[in-house]
């Protein structure tokens, strides 16, 4: 319980710093809030996305899953990306992974880890798709590499969604970013240029890994 008196002190001294230099700060707040930007990112606790960004309350909406996954049968993320984009109105999308990802790094390894093998089964498929690629890195490489195609991966389910098609249709801006971070170092690199506009389906990578796909079947 002291540990949990220590959180509730701290919120107490947040909020109170907070009013110091900005006494409206939480009335604005509490009467709407206007994010220009979406994060989808891993719940993992080393990857917080308004302070590894520096944006405070009000300025990120904010969604976080195992492994930064976009699945389209996730009404949780389908709901806050129709939420997002419908009526908050974001402008940028932000897919953010990170370098040794252990939700990753599960979808690699050949044993049982429980019910998140079932969460994880797109990143399985994923990983038989770039099989080739992948079994020519040292381990931990593999891990980091299969984190980067996650992301991107992620990044295209994004832009495929009907939220994205019928809002890019609408003229609506948005831009979707594929974004990798460094916990060994704290800094985020972009993967590849935004996503503006729909994207051709399937991308050239798929068709080859598709086949792969086939091939490899068991
Ligand atoms: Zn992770």
């Amino acid at each position: 319980m002291d540990a949990l008196n220590e959180l509730l002190e701290n919120n107490r001294a947040w909020a109170n710093s907070i009013n110091a230099n900005d006494p409206d700060f939480f009335r604005k707040l509490a009467n709407q809030q206007n994010p220009e930007y979406l994060w989808i990112g891993c719940s993992d606790s080393r990857v917080p996305a308004n302070q590894i960004t520096g944006l405070a309350p009000g300025e990120i909406f904010v969604h976080r899953n195992v492994a930064n996954i976009v699945a389209e049968t996730d009404f949780n993320v389908l709901a806050v990306l129709q939420y997002a984009v419908d009526v908050l109105k974001i402008r940028h999308i932000i897919i953010c992974g990170h370098y040794g990802c252990g939700g990753v790094q599960a979808a690699l390894e050949n044993f049982r880890h429980g019910m998140i093998d079932n969460w994880l089964a797109g990143i399985r498929s994923l990983s038989r798709m770039h099989r080739t690629e992948l079994e020519a890195l040292e381990p931990a490489a593999a891990v980091d590499r299969l984190c980067e195609l996650n992301v991107l991966a992620q990044a295209r389910h994004v832009a495929r969604t009907t939220i994205l098609e019928d809002a890019w249709e609408r003229g609506q801006k948005i831009s979707i970013h594929s974004w990798i971070y460094r916990l060994d170092n704290g800094l985020i690199t972009p993967l590849r240029s935004p996503i503006h506009a729909p994207i051709d389906f399937p991308a050239p990578e798929e068709k080859i890994a598709a086949g792969d796909e086939l091939l490899n079947s068991d």
